[in-house]
């Protein structure tokens, strides 16, 4: 298809379009300043907007009734992480009926692509995906999330309780 621009014709002039672009963004600043229920965007920080209950945010670390962490390292989420990002140390546990517990859990989040596979893994409900997504940070080591952090950062109120309990498994020998 050829497009003939023939000379002197108003589609040729700048102005008309020029105007009627500041008309539609005036039109619709005004419309935004009476009427904010209708835009389509948030005044973040101050309005946040709220996902689903299946949304996967930043990672936590479950705890035990006594407040201790939950996970015993068994290292599945780390070998199923397709980012490489979960690095566990483990050492042994002085509970006979627990084999490990981790002294170092990170998780490198610029290297996350918050695909739950951690989550998925996870035996014993000791890693979850909660519904905090923001992640800003003011330099590199923010981004490294130790077991501080995970487990008993302020929002998460003391831990959050892991939906598998030691007690109850022993009771029943399992
Ligand atoms: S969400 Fe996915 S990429 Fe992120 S730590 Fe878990 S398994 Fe790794
Ligand atoms: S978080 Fe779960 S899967 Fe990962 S090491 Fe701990 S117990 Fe194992």
């Amino acid at each position: 298809m050829s497009i003939v621009n023939k000379p002197g014709a108003i589609s040729t002039w700048y102005l008309p379009g020029i105007l009627s672009g500041l008309w539609l963004t005036l039109k619709y600043m005004i419309r935004n300043l009476f009427d904010k229920k209708k835009m389509p965007t948030l005044n973040y920080p101050e309005e946040v907007y709220q996902y689903g209950p299946r949304f996967k945010g930043n990672h936590i670390l479950t705890v035990k009734k006594d407040g201790s962490i939950r996970c015993t390292a068994c290292m599945l989420c780390a070998t199923n992480c397709p980012a490489q990002c979960i690095s566990i140390v483990a050492a042994e546990s002085a509970d006979q009926r627990v084999e490990k517990y981790p002294i170092k859990y990170e998780i490198d989040i610029l290297r996350c692509v918050f695909c739950g596979y951690c989550e998925e893994a996870c035996p014993v409900d000791a890693v979850r995906m909660g519904p905090e997504w923001q992640t800003a940070g003011l330099n590199g080591s923010s981004f490294s999330y130790d077991i501080q952090h995970l487990a008993y950062r302020p929002q998460l109120k003391g831990g959050i309780l892991s939906r598998v309990d030691d007690e109850e498994r022993h009771k029943f020998g399992i």
